[in-house]
């Protein structure tokens, strides 16, 4: 929550499960292109948060599954649990407001009366949530009557019917909305309220979140029908709400660019990115930029031309150095030349990559630390490196220019013209390391 030193500029408050996440979209794709495209303009200075009904458990189990990004606030549990930053830590406050009212050893002993509930797996079994399936036909009766059941007792609940089969028992003061409105409390006592924030999702545990005021909303095209008529009855005339046409993360990336709240053009959309300006040239940009080429070289998906290769050759200063994770100094050299020969190694493969968490810092009047998290997916194997770079504008042109030229001279045939040289940043130094147990059993398989 204090990642940033000002206001959010934009603050995206996103469901997982069909919201973020596809699950019927196997490679990827929607999630992949909104990564690049948070990662390239708006990690930088916005907020990502995540919400949803999983429990920290099954959580991570879809971080490993899927590409995920980290979020800076995950709030879990439907409501019932806010955790920031990357080492999730508990929003205590938070969940002593939620035990008004609530009795979780009641909530138990009342359920137990219907037969028809199933309990969910033991991990879903919160300190403020109490989770079952039951069939859609016998849902609304069990609700009303175990309503009735849990008040007599005492308690204020809520009871959350989703997915047409998920039923959630939780105090009346939880629910997406209610965790999201007390984040925003949270930013107003702190002087730091998001210049704007976008709420998405696609069943019914996300309604709360289209009830906050001043929020932006997106229904993905496959939300469920129990969301879409909530929104029919509760806010059908609230034209900061839109029904996207495009499904999950697409959607997402499609109402950024119908609310016009900032670049909504993913750089995975950008076709020739080795060559592109993007519509905001920054550090941030570069790196997204470069891993892009170097997924699209490494599946074939960009023509191997030499041309390519000059502008590497410009983008990498060719005297830096890089500090490959098992420890090894390369030259850039060496790693240019490695990368020409490993030209489609992986076509075919269901090879990606991704970047997390880039943040760069300004250490020099044209100079920029950038870090990140880069991940490679190869068909089942993940591997991932925290990557410092260290990025230059345009002061040592020059100087690769000449260096460029006597490299030309010596090894490249003078038939070419010479390659453009490319508005942005010269790569001059990179290291890299392993992020704890993601290095695969043969290190040299890595480039970098
Ligand atoms: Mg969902």
């Amino acid at each position: 929550m204090d990642r940033l030193s000002g206001s959010a500029s934009l603050m995206i408050v996103s469901d997982l499960d069909f919201t973020m996440v596809d699950h019927l979209d196997q490679e990827n794709l929607s999630l992949l292109r909104f990564n690049a495209l948070w990662e390239a303009y708006y990690r930088q200075n916005s907020l990502l948060v995540f919400s949803t009904g999983r429990s920290p458990t099954i959580y991570k189990q879809l971080k490993n599954e899927k590409p995920l990004l980290t979020p800076d606030i995950a709030i879990m549990s439907v409501g019932t649990e806010i955790m920031y930053g990357e080492s999730m830590i508990r929003d205590d406050d938070w969940e002593k407001y939620l035990n008004h009212k609530w009795n979780k050893e009641i909530v138990l002993e009342e359920t137990a009366k219907f037969p028809d509930l199933t309990p969910q797996a033991e991990t879903e079994q919160r300190p403020h949530k109490v989770s079952f399936f039951v069939e859609t036909i016998k849902a609304l009766e069990i609700i009303k009557t175990l309503r009735e059941l849990l008040e007599n007792r005492g308690l204020d609940v809520k009871v959350i019917y989703s997915n047409a089969k998920a039923l959630d028992i939780l105090p009346k003061r939880a629910d997406k909305g209610q965790a999201l409105s007390y984040l925003l409390k949270k930013f107003i006592a702190n002087g730091k309220v998001p210049i704007s924030t976008l709420v998405c999702g696609d069943s019914g545990n996300d309604a709360e979140l289209f009830s906050i005021p001043e929020v932006y909303g997106v229904m993905v095209s496959n939300a469920q029908e129990e969301l879409l008529q909530w929104h029919a009855g509760n806010a059908k005339n609230n034209s900061k709400i839109i029904h996207a046409t495009e499904r999950c993360a697409s959607g997402i990336i499609q109402a950024i660019g119908s609310f016009r709240l900032g670049p909504n053009v993913s750089p995975r959309d950008i076709k020739d990115i080795q060559t592109c300006k993007g519509e905001i040239f920054g550090p941030t940009h570069e790196v997204v930029k470069f891993y892009l080429f170097y997924e699209r070289w490494r599946n074939a998906e960009v023509e191997k031309s030499i041309e390519y290769m000059k502008i590497l050759r410009l983008v990498l200063f060719p005297l830096g150095t890089f500090v490959h994770p098992s420890g090894v100094e390369q030259s850039v050299e060496h790693c240019i030349e490695a990368m020409t020969r490993l030209y489609g190694d992986k076509q075919g493969k269901q090879y990606r990559v991704w970047l997390d968490q880039v943040s760069a810092a300004q250490v020099g009047s044209d100079t920029w630390l950038v870090k990140f998290y880069k991940w490679e997916l190869s068909g089942a194997e993940r591997h991932c490196c925290l990557t410092t770079a260290l990025l230059s504008s345009k002061v040592y042109l020059e100087t690769i220019l000449f260096i460029f030229v006597v490299i030309s001279l010596l090894y490249l045939p003078l038939n070419g013209v010479m390659a453009k040289v490319p508005d942005g940043f010269t790569w001059m130094h990179m290291h890299q390391t392993w992020l704890d147990g993601s290095a695969p059993e043969k290190q040299t398989t890595w480039l970098f």
